[in-house]
């Protein structure tokens, strides 16, 4: 029985770059894993967000970040997990143990931790540490596929080498080594996954912390703020439409953009607008798809209650803890702490 694990921050809202690549995304994975076979982890990474900010209260927040998976389209069953990390003490438990087998030159090599850190006088122990704690997120569960964005997959190296340093020490497969990055990648269909850009700097991707109001669509905007965000995206001056991510970004971000909120094909969606000459006509009508879909979304949202998600969490929470604590005590037993 192979394990599917992700975690998604709770740190602040999200915009339609993850509602379109990643919440409909795993969704979708996991309506079709969870029904063949396979445990699919969904937790809330509560420990990993308070190595920053949290903007907001993060009970709340934690509940939104369900509700949204839900609204989303996904079913939950009984192999479908959520469970908010804090509540499974053996994460913090693992965490140091796997402190003691990593070591500080690797930890310093991580690229996120150079970048998080960059022109700060003071950096937390936290920000350096993490990984580890993300190591032992997956290995507490004999997690195999972990879908994660690129910025993770050194973390993911990482897990895979301490998983491997572990069971070499001991002699014997206690940890599960997920799966090389490749491999991941195929699985989760990451490559087919979209990256949704930014609407004022199409160059670069919608980002949360991008502070421009314009240059991201919140999932919480209405649907009105929404289309004035799409009629006053950059575009280009070729004054034809094409789909060149590299050219003419902002336009292929709006083509991309229509095909995954009216669900059609993309090749379906540069079909009907290739040689359009009109930007305002295809913006027009981007802006009508993008506040149908955040309608549709924001309506089922307002359905789901906060006694859904929290027996959710009381049946993950009951099953992580009994799971986890159950390789947490073959680690101890491994290392004599048992
Ligand atoms: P930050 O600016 O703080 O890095 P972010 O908007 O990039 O925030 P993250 O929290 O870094 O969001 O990413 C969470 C997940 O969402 C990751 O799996 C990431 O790959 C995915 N993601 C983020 N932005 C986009 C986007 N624009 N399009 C598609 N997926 C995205
Ligand atoms: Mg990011």
């Amino acid at each position: 029985m192979k394990t599917i694990l992700t975690g998604l921050r709770v740190n602040s809202d999200l915009h339609i770059g993850h509602y379109l690549g990643v919440l409909t995304h795993m969704a979708k994975l996991s309506n079709k894993y969870s029904t063949d076979g396979y445990e699919v982890n969904f937790f809330i990474p509560d420990l990993h967000s308070i190595i920053s900010e949290v903007e907001g209260d993060m009970a709340a927040n934690t509940l939104r970040n369900v509700k949204y998976y839900l609204a989303a389209g996904l079913q939950p069953n009984e192999h479908v997990h959520f469970y908010r990390q804090s509540r499974v003490p053996a994460h913090s438990e693992l965490c140091w143990i796997l402190n003691c087998i990593a070591t500080m030159g690797e930890l310093s090599r991580m690229t996120q931790f150079k970048e998080k850190g960059k022109g700060k006088t003071t950096v937390n122990v936290g920000i350096f540490d993490y990984p580890v704690l993300m190591a032992a997120d997956i290995l507490l569960y004999d997690a195999y596929y972990v879908p994660v964005g690129e910025d993770q997959f050194q973390h993911l190296e990482l897990t895979r080498d301490l998983a491997t340093r572990f069971n070499h020490r001991f002699g014997k497969d206690i940890l599960t080594v997920p799966a090389q990055t490749k491999e991941q990648v195929q699985f989760m269909e990451i490559s087919n996954g979209v990256r949704i850009r930014d609407l004022l700097n199409p160059e670069k991707k919608m980002s949360k912390s991008t502070p421009a109001e314009n240059s991201k669509i919140m999932l919480s905007d209405t649907p009105e703020l929404a289309r004035k965000k799409i009629m006053s995206a950059t575009t280009d001056s070729f004054a034809k439409v094409r789909y060149d991510m590299f050219n003419q970004p902002g336009i292929s971000n709006l083509l991309q953009i229509e095909a995954l909120a009216t669900n059609t094909p993309l090749d379906d969606v540069i079909a009907k607008w290739n040689g359009e000459t009109r930007y305002g006509e295809l913006k027009k009508k981007v802006a009508e798809s993008v506040a149908v879909m955040l309608d549709n979304f924001q309506k089922k949202l307002a359905n789901i209650t906060d006694e859904e998600v929290n027996s959710l969490f009381e049946r993950g929470e009951v099953y992580a803890n009994q799971v986890a604590n159950r390789k947490l005590e073959e680690v101890q037993e491994a290392f004599g702490l048992r």
